[in-house]
């Protein structure tokens, strides 16, 4: 064992201290208090220079290496959010709000940052500078981009930046990366179709949204399979349908329906965004009623640059041999890391954390009530960012 897995073996026996205590104080969507102030106070302990309340409850913290000529930086990034769950994991460390819950185990991407953020300020074995991004509001509240808006590359300048998520897809002890897009653009949609309430026994007084909204939850789905290429995905899930009072004879005025569209690339989304607005108006025209629909962009595609998927691939073959680093499939899961490979390369990976138990919580997906992040893989992940520190930035 090098000296460097030892240290790394002690720090992460902490985090895995930290990341429980994380978890059971889960925050979501810019309240992130708790971890905030908790990733802060470890800095401070460690004289680690950092800055609080980049898109209001984000944290950016700066190392400098034992020699900095290089006039390089480069960047790790974890997402410190949770989710509007109610935990039912079983686990003694358990969400303690009810309706929160680290159910995407940002926890543990926040410990594993923490425990990088250790080993480097002990170690700096580097020439350069690392910078360390914790992120808010990654579910759905684009903190990367907010980070981005209020001036992070600016503050804490950086060349290249890595990243990953947990996968309980994935047995612990492999990591999966692929490059180009890996996570696809996120966006929300939701439509209101109103016509005109009343007696559900005299319909032909009325304008009946609930036919309209039924028919549009079927004629969007021709969206993917009959207008989007077979071989380039996209997803339109609706998610909620909502008319009526729930009384059994009063016709209502409006129904709504809402839910997510997916894709890979931006022609296919363009072409989302603008064919669903026309499918819901050409319905409404057909049924005699008004629509309107908001269509919000959330996120952009998660794509890795290849240059840094392959420097990503390396460090990660040192850390679990060759053999334990595969070939990813995207997926239709989004991520708020693509906003910052917009602006610079870098490359983020997937670490497994399954185990043989199927019944473990550390193998139940990501936002289940019954999931939890698996604090074993916190030495790896946290080694295979020193690996890829130390290499992208050396010493000699
Ligand atoms: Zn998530
Ligand atoms: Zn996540």
């Amino acid at each position: 064992m090098t000296i460097r897995d030892q240290l790394i073996r002690t720090i992460s026996a902490e985090a895995t201290e930290w990341r429980r205590e994380l978890h059971q104080n889960p925050q979501t969507m810019y309240e992130e208090e708790f971890a905030s102030a908790f990733i802060c106070r470890k800095l401070t302990e460690w004289g680690i220079a950092h800055e609080r309340g980049i898109a209001k409850t984000g944290v950016a913290a700066s190392i400098e290496g034992r020699r900095n000529h290089s006039g390089r930086a480069i960047a790790f990034r974890a997402d410190i959010d949770a989710l509007d769950v109610t935990e039912q994991s079983g686990q003694p460390w358990s969400s303690r709000t009810p309706g929160k819950m680290h159910g995407c185990g940002h926890d543990g991407h926040t410990a594993t940052l923490l425990a990088l953020a250790h080993y480097l300020q002990q170690t700096r074995n580097f020439d350069g500078v690392v910078q360390l991004i914790f992120q808010p509001a990654e579910e759905g509240g684009r903190g990367a981009f907010r980070m981005l808006e209020e001036g992070l590359l600016e503050r804490f300048p950086f060349d290249e930046i890595y990243g990953y998520h947990n996968w309980p897809m994935l047995a612990r002890g492999t990591f999966a990366i692929c490059a180009g897009p890996m996570l696809a653009a996120v966006d929300s949609f939701a439509i209101e179709l109103t016509g005109k309430g009343g007696h559900a026994g005299m319909p032909h007084y009325t304008r009946d949204a609930v036919p309209a909204a039924a028919q549009l939850v079927l004629t969007l789905q021709t969206l993917v399979s009959r207008e989007t290429d077979p071989l380039a995905s996209a997803v339109i899930s609706i998610t909620n349908l909502n008319a009526g009072s729930g009384a059994f004879n009063v016709i209502d005025r409006s129904a709504k329906l809402n839910g997510t569209g997916r894709s890979f690339r931006p022609e296919v989304r363009d072409h989302i965004e603008r064919r669903m607005q026309e499918m819901a108006n050409g319905v409404a025209l057909c049924y005699r009623l008004s629509c309107t629909v908001e269509y919000a962009r959330l996120m952009d595609a998660t794509v890795n640059h290849p240059e840094s998927t392959m420097h990503a691939r390396s460090a990660a073959s040192a850390v679990v041999g060759e053999a334990n680093v595969k070939d990813l499939e995207p997926v239709m899961g989004g991520e708020d890391f693509g906003g910052f490979l917009l602006e610079r390369p870098g490359a983020f990976m997937a670490i497994g954390q399954a185990e043989a138990d199927s019944a473990s919580p550390h193998s139940q997906g990501v936002h289940t009530p019954f999931y939890d992040f698996n604090d074993a893989i916190i030495p790896t992940a946290a080694s295979y960012f020193a690996e890829l520190a130390e290499r992208r930035l050396p010493i000699d």
